[in-house]
């Protein structure tokens, strides 16, 4: 169901937009005229009016309803595009309104840029506002209507060489970058160096704060070092040095075969040392003794003769016979 306008109300609701009442339409009709005539700028004139009515409608609302009615529209004064609302040279600050290369007026050319229109305050002798280079127009046609679709200025290649501005660089270099023809470093690190030093002259204060937080950092990892290097020392005082491999080898007359050869031999009668009887009896009672196999016995007492016939030689002889 329709909203019935009310006698006073400028608006009523149509679908999701509103629309003027009769009242409405006088009140924008004479509020029109009189910015119209005012020479009020269009944007500014869509704002007052959005706001005076209660609507939301654009500045095309408002420029074919002047149109249509025979009033006098007034548009932004912007610096402008090709062929029309050229900004005057006067818009300029004072101290940018000669050239510093050659100190000719500088006038408004167009140019356009990815798509994008601007102005571009050049001298009659094309000097660029920053490095003094003669700048050349590119122009890119339309191959269908013949017009100028793209029109932009740019520095002519190869550039003369320039110095390097790290002060502790200064190697004379060709900048071979056409999208950075304003290129400073010689490499990337130069550049990264530049940057940061014109930070700090620029920021005098936080680069003072900068510099003193890291002489702290390296004052506090100087100290770590020297505790960490402190604490190692002590751990190295307390640990024992390192032995050689193994257990250190026991001398010959403490070792098993040794101790026990012995005894069975003590126990072998002087006259009998050659008696294959005497022998396993010697052995027998030593095994009973030590409750060692008798196998074993024999093994040792076998290579207890075998050293010592032969000075210090083999520890147990696989083969040998007794
Ligand atoms: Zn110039
Ligand atoms: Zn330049
Ligand atoms: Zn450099």
């Amino acid at each position: 169901m329709q909203a019935q306008p009310q006698s006073s109300a400028l608006t009523y609701p149509h679908g999701s937009a509103l629309r003027f009442t009769p009242a409405g339409l006088r009140v924008l009709g004479w509020r029109m005229g009189q910015l119209c005539a005012q020479r009020t700028q269009g944007p500014e004139l869509t704002k007052i009016l959005n706001r005076e009515l209660g609507v939301n409608r654009k500045l095309d609302y408002y420029w074919k309803w002047a149109k249509a009615h025979g009033l006098e529209w007034t548009p932004a004064q912007r610096i402008g595009r090709p062929g029309h609302r050229v900004a005057p040279v006067e818009l300029l600050p004072k101290d940018q309104q000669f050239c510093k290369f050659c100190e000719g007026v500088r006038a408004p050319v167009p140019y356009q840029l990815s798509g994008r229109n601007g102005t571009l305050f050049l001298c009659a002798t094309r000097c660029c506002p920053e490095c003094g280079a003669k700048l050349e127009v590119h122009e890119i046609q339309n191959k269908a209507t013949g017009k100028v679709e793209a029109r932009h200025w740019s520095h002519p290649f190869p550039m003369p060489p320039r110095k390097c501005l790290n002060p502790k660089c200064g190697v004379e270099f060709v900048p071979t970058n056409k999208k950075n023809p304003h290129q400073e470093g010689c490499s990337k690190r130069c550049t990264q160096i530049i940057s940061v030093r014109r930070w700090e002259k620029n920021h005098p204060e936080k680069a003072l704060d900068l510099q003193q937080r890291s002489s702290q950092n390296r004052q506090r990892k100087v100290k770590l070092a020297e505790d960490l290097a402190r604490e190692v020392a002590e751990l190295k005082a307390h640990i024992q040095p390192k032995r050689g491999p193994g257990r250190p080898a026991e001398p010959e007359h403490q070792k098993s075969y040794f101790r026990i050869g012995k005894q069975v031999e003590t126990q072998i009668p002087k006259r009998l040392k050659g008696d294959k009887n005497a022998i396993v009896a010697a052995r027998r009672l030593v095994s009973e003794k030590t409750r060692m196999p008798y196998d074993l016995i024999a093994q040792y007492h076998k290579t207890f003769r075998q050293t010592l016939s032969e000075g210090s030689g083999p520890r147990l002889a696989a083969n040998s016979s007794v």
